[in-house]
């Protein structure tokens, strides 16, 4: 069947102006809709949401317009017979801009600077403490469309990129790759622990007290992928006890973070309020992404990232 419509769920404005968006799709021969919860779909309609709803089911494809669509039951798609696709492939440079801010800023003290400026402080580090990250060795853990982008800025940067991937297959910049099996190994020596992995059973709770006991007592995590693939409490612990230097940090366990979390209150600490994609024309790179699916459905092309 072809699709007659598109509709766009109002839980878009999670992270993309709803009627920006919308008008990004002015190109398509279909017509394309605002909704919100209740309507009901069949096979000619597709819906690109930011939540799944069960009414979808009866769509003919669903787009989640996140990476993670650890919220949506691929089960029940698959046994629906609905394909559903995600954004990935279109964090490369948004998500790994973020994570190359806070490792600069980690090294350079930028943020503990600007703490100071709040209270119009002149502030002199202790002379051992700002470094440069050119030289220093970065781990980065799952390398996809993020990891790839971290990789590849981090080479730039003269860092000692390594990484860990299921397939050992080179990736550019990467000068050496690890099996997930010995994820040890390739976190022992890192000054920087960058995570990208997608929040799946198999990578929840990834980084916990071993880990961290593993790492240096002078690195840095920097999770820009998902929250629960850090046990928070082990995170925190390990702060407290000085078993790492500190974190930048984009999601959480439970987002927006609790007020009374202890890491809003570390100084080497960097915490932003799941903001990795978050840029002005993130409506547009989700849009491109929509419409070429569009155009394949209707030829009846593989999807590009289906997922389910
Ligand atoms: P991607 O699918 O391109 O890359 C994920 C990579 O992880 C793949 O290469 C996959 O093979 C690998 N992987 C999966 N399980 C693994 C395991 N157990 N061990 C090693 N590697 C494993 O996705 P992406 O676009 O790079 O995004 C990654 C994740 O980042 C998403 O799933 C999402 O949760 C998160 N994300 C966060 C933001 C943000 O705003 N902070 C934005 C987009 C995505």
């Amino acid at each position: 069947a072809r699709l007659d419509h598109l509709y766009v769920h109002e839980s878009v404005e999670n992270v993309i102006p709803p009627e920006a968006f919308v008008e990004a799709f002015d190109h398509l021969d279909i017509p394309v809709d605002l909704v919100g919860d209740g309507e009901s779909y069949d096979e000619t309609d597709a819906v690109a949401t930011y939540v799944p709803k069960p009414e979808f089911l009866d769509a003919g494809w669903v787009h989640c317009i996140r990476a993670g669509y650890d919220e949506f039951d691929t089960e029940a798609y698959e046994a629906a017979g609905v394909p559903l696709t995600n954004s990935t492939g279109i964090h490369d440079t948004t998500v790994s801009e973020v994570a190359i801010g806070y490792m600069v800023s980690l090294a350079r003290l930028l943020h503990v600077y600007r703490d100071n400026q709040n209270e119009g402080n002149w502030y002199t580090p202790d002379y051992e403490r700002p470094f440069t990250v050119e030289n220093e060795r970065l781990c980065v853990v799952g390398l996809g469309t993020i990891g790839q982008g971290i990789a590849e800025r981090a080479d730039a940067l003269g860092m000692d990129v390594v990484g860990v991937r299921r397939s050992d297959e080179s990736v550019p910049g990467v000068s050496e790759i690890f099996d997930p099996a010995d994820l040890h190994d390739a976190i022992a020596d890192a000054r920087f622990v960058a995570l990208a992995l997608p929040h799946t059973p198999e990578t929840e709770g990834l980084i916990g007290d071993d880990e961290f006991d593993v790492m240096r007592d002078d690195a840095y995590l920097v999770n820009v992928a998902r929250g629960p693939l850090v046990d928070e409490r082990a995170l925190v612990d390990a702060l407290e006890r000085d078993a790492i230097a500190g974190a930048g940090l984009d999601v959480f366990e439970t987002e927006p973070l609790p007020d009374d979390s202890p890491l809003w209150d570390f100084e080497e600490v960097i915490i932003s309020p799941h903001k990795g994609s978050a840029t002005n024309r993130y409506h547009l790179d989700i849009a491109d992404l929509v419409s070429e699916n569009v155009e394949r459905y209707q030829i009846g092309e593989t999807l590009r990232n289906r997922v389910a």
